[in-house]
């Protein structure tokens, strides 16, 4: 049976700047599966940022509902909020966001431990999830010793680390060149089909949202299309079954 893992119904978004009004999101409905990927499209001031923000929790709505795997979490204080959002929502953003005095690994561990998991364990899960983003050979290095898409494959690896039920990723490949962002678009395809990992990602890039399962494009804080790709490829590439190393995670998310 599907699960859902986001729905929302009429969600509006006023900005109220006290000398203008702006109605950023304009009646937003939308409902993803558990095991969806999903990009959302569309120009620069669309409300795709607002979107993401609204449905994570990071930013309070003006109107509607918004559910998180069956929470309402709209009606929560702001403290449960970030509780919650720390429990089953991960995220990737296009700067990345990572601690620059750490090492690759120290910030995958970061939520582990702030979710109160053992030196060890946090250590465990944090070598699995470098090695699930093809990070294991960097895991001592810190962020300016990597590279753009290296850094990229860190915070993937840290919005994983506490197997949430869905990742939001904001422009991911905001900040890499064309090759680099189409291999990370890969490996959050892979992860979709092959580890089973729901995502939703926003992007201006045509281009990095194209391949992807289901599609949405957004204009004026409206939906103005969503549709399912046809030339999707589900099946897991045989690539990545046949390294047995990779075979740990599934099932988890
Ligand atoms: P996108 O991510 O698609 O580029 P945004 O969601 O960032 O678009 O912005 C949608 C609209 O809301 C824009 O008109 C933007 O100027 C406005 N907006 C976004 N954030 C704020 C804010 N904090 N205060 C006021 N207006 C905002
Ligand atoms: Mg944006």
């Amino acid at each position: 049976m599907q699960k859902t893992i986001v729905s929302t119904k009429d969600l509006v978004k006023i900005y109220d700047t006290g000398e203008v009004k702006v109605k950023a999101l304009n009646g937003i409905s939308l409902e993803l599966q558990q095991g969806e990927m999903v990009s959302v499209m569309g120009p620069s001031g669309c409300g795709k940022t607002t979107l993401l923000n609204c449905l994570s929790g990071l930013d309070d709505i003006t109107k509607g509902v918004v559910n998180i795997d069956g929470k309402d979490i709209s009606k929560l204080k702001d403290f449960d909020k970030s509780a919650y959002r720390a429990r089953n929502i991960g995220f990737v953003f296009q700067f990345y966001n990572l601690l620059p005095v750490l090492t690759a690994i120290e910030n995958v561990e970061l939520p582990l431990l702030l979710a109160k998991k053992s030196l060890k364990e946090a250590r465990k899960t944090a070598e699995k999830m470098l090695e699930l983003v093809g990070l294991k050979d960097w895991a001592t290095h810190k962020p300016s010793e990597l590279s753009g898409g290296q850094r990229q494959r860190a915070t993937i690896a840290r919005a994983l680390a506490n197997t949430p039920a869905i990742v939001f990723a904001d422009e991911p490949t905001g900040d890499l060149d064309s090759k680099t962002s189409q291999d990370i678009m890969n490996l959050l395809m892979d992860l979709n089909r092959c580890e089973g990992i729901t995502f939703l990602i926003v992007t201006h890039d045509p281009n990095v949202g194209k391949n992807v399962p289901r599609k949405i494009t957004m204009e004026d804080g409206r939906i103005e299309s969503d549709i399912r790709n046809p030339d999707y490829n589900f099946n897991c590439p045989e690539a990545y079954t046949k390294n047995d190393s990779l075979k740990r995670i599934k099932g988890k998310f």
